[in-house]
């Protein structure tokens, strides 16, 4: 058996997929491409892997070791890009934290992945101030700011980011190992129970960056990243690594924009001044920028946008398109690192709402994904595009469990597939498209509703700005749904205006005839979890008496 194994010359170097070797290329193509933070700072590439040393010597000099884990605490910045380098470079666990989970989860993150070390931007200093007496494992503590102002804190730190890297040498030689090591870890948002860890290794991160780069960078036109591209994350990094596109950018070579705190007009103004032309965000975020006056007069015609994290409506999408943007669907999530699908489209000539439909598509699997769509019993159901089933996947990138949960891990991985809890049909030109979330599925006398396309219908009517809809217990019916319905600015509309543009779709046998229990209410708002995406669980508990 071991004959077709390789056989390795005593001197060959077996390479390790590490990621400081996405560093290689980048750092001596373009030494002066430029790193740039706000209105900031502002650095080249040799400076930056400077920098990622100065960052290493630091933080071994306060005694990070290989093994430990080092939390960070920050906005998308310059900083956090340097931590998704240097912390796993040195051997050492990066745990990117979600400052937006209440102080007592953020604890449990903490406690759970075991921090030894917390990068914090002064900013969330109050949330530390109110669990620090209940933290154990943590033995130091670095200042993150933007400013020059001595925060007011009873934390003791080993020192302020920039003054520790400014006294550190910028020279570090990073060692080989295993390239299984654990690179980083993070907690999912769950909407149910406490947060689970999921983690990855360099192996995973780099494999992640080479398919993600194969996927973005091959097509003739459409959805492409390449070296001229300009790219900023509207994604915060702590939700699985920003989609993993930091590490791809660097390794791509381009000019980064970090915006720091997300306000919707400094990410209009630094798309302008610094001429971005790569973004990712989930829709709420894109719907933030649209709602802004400053979106009219921004000039968007270079703009590439992935929307992920839940589905893109195709109003938001025909909006973008008609504002000259490229604006497509990924999907991912944390489980998987996070890409598992793009919509790029092939297709030539297509009129616009065949496009939108395609873009609005949840994708076709990228490189090196197997992507299933099951039954329970893990039988593919027929692609025709409209039988549904599961998403289960395999890829060299996904989560090979939750940390310290052994229960978990083997339900997400049963059958040896990681099963991704959302429901989908496929096509013949393997086209996937998310209906729902298993658990949001709406179940009316037995037929299945998908929550999205009727979110998706109710979006396409010029008064409304934002829709959830959610299944409610009925006695008759088992479940009935209800949309919550935000308005657009300075429009008006009645919910039988709405109903009957629903019913219109009704009539053309678009969605089944068990739409017709639908109820509307109109909100001010629709609860949305850390990462802004809408809470169903929140939304069926808020309204259940509804
Ligand atoms: P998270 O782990 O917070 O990133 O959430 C992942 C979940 O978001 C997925 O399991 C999907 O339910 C949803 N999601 C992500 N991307 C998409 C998409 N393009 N379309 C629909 N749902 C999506």
């Amino acid at each position: 058996m071991a004959d077709n194994l390789i056989q390795r010359t005593m001197s060959a170097y077996a390479y390790p997929l590490l990621i400081k070797n996405l560093l290689q290329a980048p750092v001596i193509d373009d030494p002066q491409q430029q790193i740039v933070y706000r209105d900031q700072m502002r650095f080249t590439y040799a400076e930056f892997r400077q920098r990622v040393c100065r960052l290493a010597n630091a933080l071994t000099e306060i005694g990070v070791k290989p093994g430990d884990t080092v939390a960070v605490m920050d906005y998308d910045s310059h900083r956090y890009l340097e931590c998704f380098y240097a912390v796993p470079m040195l051997g050492a666990v990066l745990h990117t934290a979600n400052v937006r989970l209440s102080p007592e989860q953020i604890l449990y993150t903490i406690d759970h992945a075991e921090d030894d070390y917390i990068l914090v931007n002064e900013e969330f200093l109050p949330i530390l101030e109110q669990i620090k007496g209940r933290i154990d494992t943590v033995k130091g503590y670095i200042l993150l700011q933007d400013g020059q102002q001595q925060p007011e804190t009873s934390l003791r730190f080993e020192g302020e980011y920039e003054a520790l890297l400014d006294a550190a040498e910028d020279h570090f030689e990073f060692a080989d190992f295993d390239e299984h090591t654990r690179a980083t870890t993070f907690y999912t948002t769950g909407t149910t129970g406490l947060p689970k860890g999921v983690y990855f290794s360099h192996r995973q991160l780099v494999l992640h960056t080479l398919g993600v780069l194969a996927a973005l960078g091959t097509p003739a036109e459409q959805g492409r990243f390449h070296q001229q591209d300009v790219y900023m994350p509207i994604t915060p990094m702590f939700h699985v690594h920003a989609w993993g596109v930091p590490y791809v950018a660097t390794a791509l070579g381009v000019k980064q924009v970090y915006p720091g705190k997300y306000a919707p007009d400094t990410l209009l103004k630094l798309i302008a001044k610094e001429k971005v032309t790569f973004s990712h965000c989930v829709p709420t975020i894109l719907h933030l920028l649209m709602s802004h006056p400053l979106f009219a007069e921004t000039d968007l015609s270079n703009w590439k946008v992935i929307i992920g994290g839940a589905a893109l409506p195709q109003a938001m999408c025909k909006a973008g398109l008609e504002k000259g943007i490229d604006i497509f669907t990924g999907y991912g999530m944390s489980e998987t690192c996070p890409i598992l699908t793009l919509a790029q489209i092939t297709e030539k000539d297509l009129e616009i709402d065949d496009e939108v439909e395609l873009r609005c598509k949840t994708g076709r699997p990228i490189a090196l994904v197997e992507l299933r769509v099951v039954e329970e019993n893990l039988e593919e159901v027929p692609r025709d595009g409209e039988s549904v089933g599961e998403i289960v996947v395999r890829a060299p990138w996904l989560t090979q469990g939750y940390l310290k949960d052994q229960r978990n891990s083997e339900q997400l991985w049963r059958g040896g597939y990681l099963h991704t809890g959302d429901v989908a049909h496929r096509n013949k030109q393997n086209y996937v498209k998310i209906t729902d979330r298993i658990k949001d599925v709406i179940k009316i006398g037995g037929e299945w509703i998908s929550s999205l396309e009727l979110e998706d219908l109710l979006c396409a009517h010029s008064t409304v700005g934002e829709a959830a809809v959610i299944g409610l217990p009925d006695d008759k019916w088992g479940e009935r749904p209800l949309a919550l319905v935000v308005k657009k600015n300075n429009t008006e509309v009645s919910e039988k205006e709405l109903l009957q543009h629903i019913r219109s779709f009704i009539d053309k046998g678009i969605i089944s005839k068990e739409v017709v229990l639908l109820k509307i209410q109109f909100v001010e708002s629709i609860d949305k979890t850390s990462v802004g995406k809408i809470n169903k669980k929140a939304l069926r508990e808020k309204y259940q008496n509804s």
